[in-house]
């Protein structure tokens, strides 16, 4: 009976994926300050023992190690937790935003399933800095392997947070791309359509239910546990070439073993390269993008970069998202920057003009060209749209969709002919 089979085999898959996971749960990382499970959650429980001076003093050490929002916007935590706790309001709330859907960026799952103590701690501590009474994970609703693992550590956790007076949730996102973008995730919590609202106000002033809101992506507040547990200068001390901390990266593409790597923030992209096999058979590195779908493509000659915010973006791309994706020589650029535009085309919620008509526009306009169609000015219309898009669009996609197929453009100019229009 094929249907029998086919369960079977799924069965058998979804095995080998959960023994997969539990392998994960075995692997320390350095960023976990504690050496046994006992030891979990003291760093918050001093926190709330210290009162204000306590939280001050937290706030001070999040600034000096310089913690980034690891989401993809790298927004300074520090002023950003210290936003929602300056907001005056009888009600506030921590979200962790745990729906990683980025192309390319699988590093917040692993932190889920293995270290879901430090993603809890995170959440408590924001929690009782802020002065909020609700915690809630946001998840990507195929992560159903990392829920339970959430789910799980929650027992542990809840019985801290009943101390600390926190409510801790888990709510499954209803899924879609941007679902994940701060604004549109806040609207689903609230039981609305899933679409990007208009910032300002942004969501530390007015977040869920109109209340300040800290929202944290799941790194963020696993580093932000690490730091408070063990201080700015050790997190400092962590990284190479000058810069800070730890980095939780997943590389992918065109490399012997992808998969998520713990590295030094510092690390060289080329570095990183190494650490995942190298490039299969050899091959030469013809570009990469350093950090998710989302940020512009880097030639081989950058390859020396430390993957880091301020080198990346110096070099002319992004830490983004923390998801390094490797294109090996031989490999058709316009092809590739046409498949993550299509995506975005896809992905677009529909809310504003530029964004649902302007993707749409610059995915004709790449298929007319790999099918040799193209009119001569291909090119700068594709440079007009990304400008009117990067101007007028409400959130982040559609800022950033032709991104890609832009840097393609300025660095690895496409070889395929276009015709006189
Ligand atoms: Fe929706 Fe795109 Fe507008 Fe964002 S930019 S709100 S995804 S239509």
């Amino acid at each position: 009976d094929p249907h029998t089979g086919a369960a079977a085999a799924l069965a058998a898959l979804r095995a080998g994926h959960e023994r997969e996971h539990l392998d994960v749960a075995t692997k320390s990382y350095r960023v976990d300050p504690y050496a046994r499970p006992g030891e979990r959650y003291a760093t918050v429980r001093a926190l709330a023992a210290g009162g204000a001076a306590a939280a001050e003093a937290l706030l001070g050490e999040l600034k000096e190690a310089g913690l980034r929002g690891m989401g993809g916007a790298g927004f300074p935590t520090a002023l950003k937790w210290r936003t929602v706790r300056d907001a005056v309001s009888d009600e506030k709330f921590v979200v962790c935003n745990a729906d990683e859907s980025e192309p390319g960026t699988f590093k917040d799952r692993e932190l889920l399933a293995s270290l879901p103590h430090l993603v809890w701690e995170g959440m408590l501590l924001g929690a009782v800095v802020v002065g909020a009474r609700r915690a809630i994970v946001y998840l990507r609703h195929e992560y159903e392997l990392e829920r339970r693992a959430l789910a799980r550590e929650q027992e542990v956790a809840a019985r801290v947070a009943g101390e600390l007076g926190v409510e801790l949730e888990i709510f499954v996102s209803p899924g879609g791309y941007i679902m994940g973008e701060e604004t549109a995730l806040l609207e689903a919590l609230e039981d609305r359509r899933g679409e990007p609202r208009n910032k300002p106000p942004f969501p530390g002033i007015a977040g869920l239910f109109g209340r300040p809101t800290l929202i944290n992506n799941v790194e963020t507040l696993t580093m932000a546990t690490a730091i408070a547990a063990r201080g700015a200068a050790w997190w400092k001390a962590q990284g190479l070439r000058g810069c800070a901390g730890l980095k939780f990266v997943s590389i992918s593409g065109d490399v012997a073993s992808p998969g998520v790597y713990e590295i030094a923030t510092g690390t060289t992209i080329a570095e990183l390269v190494a650490l995942a096999g190298g490039v299969p058979d050899g091959a030469a590195v013809q570009a990469v993008m350093p950090g998710g779908a989302s940020t512009a493509f880097l030639t081989a000659d950058a390859l020396d970069t430390p993957l880091d915010f301020d080198h990346l973006r110096r070099a002319g791309s992004s830490l983004g998202s923390g998801a390094v994706i490797v294109v090996a020589a031989g490999r058709d650029m316009l092809e590739l920057g046409a498949n993550v535009t299509r995506f975005f085309r896809n992905e677009s919620c529909g809310k504003c003009v530029p964004c649902r008509v302007g993707t749409e526009k610059a995915v004709v306009l790449l298929d007319r060209w790999l099918a040799g169609e193209a009119a001569e000015d291909t090119p700068e219309l594709l440079r007009q749209l990304d400008r009117t898009l990067g101007q007028t669009s409400i959130c982040g996609l559609g800022q950033v969709a032709l991104l890609p197929v832009v840097s393609i453009l300025d660095r690895l100019p496409p070889t395929r002919p276009t015709r006189r229009s």
